[in-house]
């Protein structure tokens, strides 16, 4: 039985009022072109609420790409970052952050908790369950300090990411 809270904290149907009254008034400053609008920075960054990349950088909302996950790991997003170059980006920037949960979070852990509360379904057998904790990748930073970290993650970029 899972812990989860089955309530969402705000309705589904909140959500769609509320995305229907802003596209009501929605207007793209860039057009619809699509495409036409990708700049050539993105943000790697984490998935934290008090991160605010366009603030903290001094970027407008249409100036970079904002690539967000647990931890802002590089490794994580390596096929986004592959669209992105395809599209256009020519510049990455990691943005760690202190306090960050990924100093706090192992692999490890993950693999317990999911393990501990992966859904009961007919198609999940216990051979799949260990199949999806393999493709979880290698997690946490532990007591690694944060410029460590950016360098680690700078150097799998320039590594895995093509070279254009
Ligand atoms: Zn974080």
């Amino acid at each position: 039985m899972s812990s989860y809270q089955k309530t969402a904290p705000v309705p589904s149907q909140e959500f769609l009022d509320r995305n229907a009254k802003y596209a009501e008034g929605h207007k793209p400053e860039l057009g619809n072109d699509h495409w036409g609008h990708v700049r050539p920075l993105a943000v790697i960054t984490c998935m934290d609420s008090r991160i605010y990349p366009h603030e903290q950088l001094g970027l407008g909302v249409n100036d970079t790409a904002i690539i967000r996950n647990a931890g802002g790991s590089v490794a994580e997003v390596l096929t986004t970052i592959l669209a992105c170059q395809k599209f256009g980006v020519r510049h990455f920037m990691v943005l760690k952050h202190t306090d960050c949960g990924g100093f706090r979070l192992q692999g490890r852990e993950i693999i317990e908790h999911y393990k501990a509360h992966a859904k009961s379904n007919p198609t999940l057998s216990a051979k799949t369950v260990e199949e999806v904790t393999s493709e979880i990748r290698e997690f946490g930073y532990g007591n690694t300090p944060i410029e460590e970290v950016v360098l680690n993650d700078v150097e799998f970029f320039e590594e895995e990411s093509v070279d254009l």
